[in-house]
């Protein structure tokens, strides 16, 4: 297996400005936004983002029976196991662009990964933030049905809500056709909003009781919630 793939090369000092390294964790259903945001926090806070997600739609490419079994588990739209998962964020989270703190954006999922987080939080002298984006369930469906992503710069469009200018093409890539994820089809979304349900939601109460629990409404719009956002990290 081949974790490089979805390794950032920058490896430029970044800048943390509120000076204590970070792990900022965004929570949230699937489709709450939290790639969104994690892009936005990564342009303008200059801290590498880290979705285990990409890494694995990244993986799962290759002709190998690992990349098999990873596209069969997120067609389905279950979670790939635990002891996968953890030892590629480690592996990611090593990196010398991490070492003023990341985003993690769909990481952790369930109480063992977000067990491994706490350890890995206290061997890389970071403390951990996590931001829940609260959307409700009924708006989830919708929004990843309707997700267009562009291959080039990876904006992310909603056909619903947010459509480019001219048809699936992106508005600073025109030579470039939209992206509809493989799993952003309607049955999936179900399975992965019952998967979310089952073995991620409980999350919430995890860091709540740790008192590291922030909440933002999720059904604004994406600028004013990353305002929140931006102030809760400086804060946090
Ligand atoms: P979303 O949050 O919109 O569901 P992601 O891009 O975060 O989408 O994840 C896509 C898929 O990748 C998930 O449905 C799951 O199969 C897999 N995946 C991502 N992150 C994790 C994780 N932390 N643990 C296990 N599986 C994961």
């Amino acid at each position: 297996m081949a974790p490089e793939a979805a390794v950032c090369e920058d490896d430029e000092p970044n800048s943390n400005q509120s000076g204590m390294p970070k792990i900022i964790v965004l929570m949230g259903a699937p489709g709450a936004g939290k790639g969104t945001q994690a892009r936005l926090l990564q342009e303008r806070l200059h801290l590498p983002q880290i979705s285990t997600g990409d890494i694995f739609r990244a993986l799962k490419n290759a002709q190998t029976p690992l990349a098999q079994e990873l596209r069969e588990i997120m067609e389905r739209g279950q979670l790939v196991p635990d002891e996968l998962t953890i030892r590629l964020v480690k592996e990611r989270t090593a990196q010398v662009d991490c070492r003023n703190g990341y985003i993690l954006d769909g990481f952790p999922r369930t109480p063992e990964q977000a067990r491994s987080l706490d350890g890995l939080a206290a061997e890389q002298d970071n403390t951990i933030v996590a931001i829940n984006i609260d959307v409700p369930l009924d708006l989830l469906e919708k929004r990843m049905t309707g997700r267009r992503n562009c291959p080039v710069c990876g904006e992310i469009y909603n056909i619903y809500f947010k459509p480019p200018k001219n048809d699936n093409v992106c508005d600073f890539h025109p030579e470039a056709q939209l992206v509809h994820r493989a799993d952003d089809n309607a049955e999936t979304v179900q399975a992965r909003l019952a998967t979310y349900e089952a073995k991620t939601r409980s999350l919430i109460e995890y860091y709540k009781s740790a008192g590291l629990l922030h909440s933002v409404a999720g059904t604004r719009e994406p600028g004013d919630i990353y305002g929140d956002i931006e102030r809760i990290v400086q804060q946090g």
